[in-house]
C-alpha cells in the first residue's frame, strides 16, 4: 500500500485533470444540442409557407431579373431576406453550424443569389449609392455557398484533392456514387 502514499499526490491530479475533460465535455455537448435547437428554430421558419414563398419570388428575379411592384410581395422578399441575413449571422456567431447551414442551403442560396444582387442594387439606387449596404452578413454566405461542394449527389463529382479526401471520409452509405446526381427540389 505504500506506492499509493507515494503517489497520491499523481492521483489527486489525474483526478482532477479527469474532471476537467468531463466537465469540458460535458459543455461541448451542450453547446452542439444548444445549436442543433438554434439550426431547427430557424430552418421550420424558413420553410414557414410565407417564407418559402418569398424565397421563390427571390428565385423568380434571379431568372428574370424583374423586381415586383406589388408592395406586399416586396415586403415579404425583404423580410425572407432578413431571416436569411439572420441565419448568416447566426452562422457567422457560431450559434448554429456552418456546416450544416452550407449543406442544406447551398443550392437554394445559390438561386437567389442573382436575384438578391439586383434587389440589393434597386435598393441602393433608390436611397442613393453611399447607403447602407443592406443584408451584409447574407452577402458573406452567399459567397461561402457558392464556393461550397458537397459530398452528396446534389453536386457534380470535383476531382479536387480536398474533394475526394472529404468524400473517402463521407460514412459510406452517405457518399456520393460517380454518375448518380439528383436533388430534391426545395
Ligand atoms: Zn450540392
Amino acid at each position: 500500500m505504500n506506492w499509493i502514499y507515494s503517489s497520491r499526490d499523481l492521483i489527486a491530479i489525474i483526478i482532477a485533470a479527469l474532471a476537467v475533460v468531463v466537465s469540458l465535455i460535458t459543455v461541448i455537448m451542450q453547446r452542439r444540442q444548444e445549436q442543433r435547437a438554434a439550426y431547427r428554430e430557424i430552418y421550420t421558419t424558413l420553410m414557414s409557407d410565407d417564407l418559402h414563398r418569398g424565397r421563390w419570388m427571390i428565385r423568380k428575379v434571379s431568372k428574370t431579373h424583374i423586381i415586383p411592384k406589388d408592395e406586399q410581395e416586396v415586403r415579404l422578399i425583404y423580410r425572407t431576406l432578413g431571416v436569411f441575413d439572420n441565419m448568416a449571422m447566426f452562422a457567422r456567431r457560431r450559434v448554429v453550424p456552418l456546416k450544416w447551414v452550407l449543406e442544406v442551403w447551398h443550392h437554394p442560396l445559390n438561386e437567389m443569389r442573382e436575384g438578391v444582387r439586383d434587389i440589393r442594387k434597386h435598393i441602393k439606387e433608390g436611397n442613393g449609392t453611399s447607403a447602407a449596404e443592406p443584408w451584409p452578413q447574407l452577402w458573406i454566405l452567399l459567397d461561402k455557398a457558392q464556393a461550397y461542394h458537397s459530398t452528396l449527389p446534389c453536386c457534380p463529382p470535383n476531382n479536387s484533392w480536398r474533394d475526394r479526401i472529404r468524400r473517402s471520409a463521407a460514412p459510406s452509405r452517405w457518399r456520393q456514387r460517380p454518375g448518380a446526381r439528383s436533388r430534391t427540389p426545395g
